[in-house]
């Protein structure tokens, strides 16, 4: 009998759809009254964004949001026509078309996205409206907005939405005056619902929930408030398998560019994860995993398919070929690896690679 993938897997990622499931329902009674969607773009910052949809769509999330037209497409065909699904970037030049066809929603982010929308003729599902108020990235200028006003009343918006620059610092002063922008330009659109708060937006308090929000990455667990106890439930645990073991002697040197010199004899485990897997080579030196409970310290250079762990003091009886280094769980987080490797917990995950086994926890029926 041939070994099944969980046997032949170098690296298993597990994924809690009832975790998401259970951060998403948290952050909703966080926002209510106003409606709480889901951002499922990057393929649900890497976890899969077919199977977390799935689980939040019969958890009784009916919105959507993606960054792209063909995250969408994707998304509709495996979703069906129930849900609304729109998508942030809006219609790049040519493609409105292909938006009505998967009853996507298009985010019309600038005067040439309106006027192509405009253009389209037949009917077509209500757009959103972004409208800049300090990000500077997506979203009408100020001008724009007041040049676009007469066709805006004209395509039958139905939300209106912008995004904070700031709001995992809640002391920022750029919060309130992104607030105070966004209301003066709801008073001029006053029928359309409004939207501006992700996930650390909606811990800023009810005054920037309005009527919509829209978490990503707290979902996945990643803290909305950092510096703070996370509220959210972790959702991935990821695990390499050791592939080798040796001994080594003071004075060697661990991988490549001899980067490591062993200042004592030691025991060294490899284990099937790298680089290549988006396990981040800034990780080098800093990073760590868990073997038995226990802390092991990563040596020398993350490689391209391997990382090298000191487990001299690891229990010998957890020194084998297969057994699993732990590098995201209970002990050490999505955050924490982020906070080693110099980077922010939403590029952990969304680096999350495609050679792991994938194991899928169902959300509880
Ligand atoms: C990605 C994104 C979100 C979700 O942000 P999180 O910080 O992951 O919650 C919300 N709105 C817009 C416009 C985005 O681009």
């Amino acid at each position: 009998m041939p070994a099944d993938a969980a046997t032949r897997a170098g690296a298993i990622l597990e994924i809690d759809l009832g975790a998401v499931v259970a951060n998403w329902r948290l952050l909703a009674a966080k926002a209510a009254p106003a409606a709480c969607a889901a951002v499922v773009k990057a393929d649900g910052y890497g976890l899969g964004a077919i199977p977390v949809a799935q689980a939040l769509l019969a958890a009784g999330c009916g919105r959507f949001f993606v960054a792209t037209l063909d995250e969408g497409i994707v998304l509709r065909a495996a979703l069906g026509p129930a849900p609304e699904i729109a998508v942030f970037n809006g219609p790049l030049p040519g493609s409105a078309a292909e938006f009505v066809a998967a009853e996507l929603i298009p985010v019309l982010n600038e005067p040439g996205q309106i006027a192509a929308w405009t253009a389209l003729a037949g009917p077509k599902p209500r757009p959103m409206l972004h409208v800049d108020t300090g990000l500077a990235r997506l979203g009408l200028s100020q001008a724009q907005f007041a040049d676009c006003l007469p066709c805006i009343a004209a395509i039958g918006a139905r939300t209106l939405i912008s995004h904070l620059a700031c709001s995992e610092t809640p002391v920022h002063p750029l919060n309130g005056r992104q607030r105070t922008r966004f209301l003066a330009v709801k008073q001029r659109l006053p029928h359309l619902e409004a939207s501006l708060a992700a996930s650390s937006g909606i811990f800023l308090g009810p005054e920037f929930h309005f009527d919509l929000v829209r978490p990503g990455a707290a979902l996945y667990g990643v803290n909305p408030c950092p510096g703070r106890r996370n509220p959210m439930r972790p959702t991935v645990r990821l695990g390499a398998k050791i592939v080798q073991l040796r001994k080594i002697d003071r004075g060697e040197s661990v991988g490549y560019g001899a980067a490591h010199i062993m200042d004592g004899p030691g025991l060294l485990a490899t284990a099937a994860i790298g680089y290549a897997d988006g396990w981040p080579r800034s990780l080098s030196h800093r990073g760590c995993g868990w073997l038995a409970g226990k802390r092991v310290k990563l040596l020398g250079r993350v490689s391209m398919d391997l990382a090298t762990f000191d487990v001299t003091a690891a229990p010998p009886a957890e020194l084998y070929p297969g057994n699993m280094i732990e590098l995201i769980g209970e002990h050490y987080g999505v955050d924490d690896a982020a906070a080693d490797a110099g980077t922010i917990g939403y590029d952990i995950l969304t680096a999350l690679g495609a050679r792991y086994h994938r194991v899928y926890r169902d959300a509880p029926a």
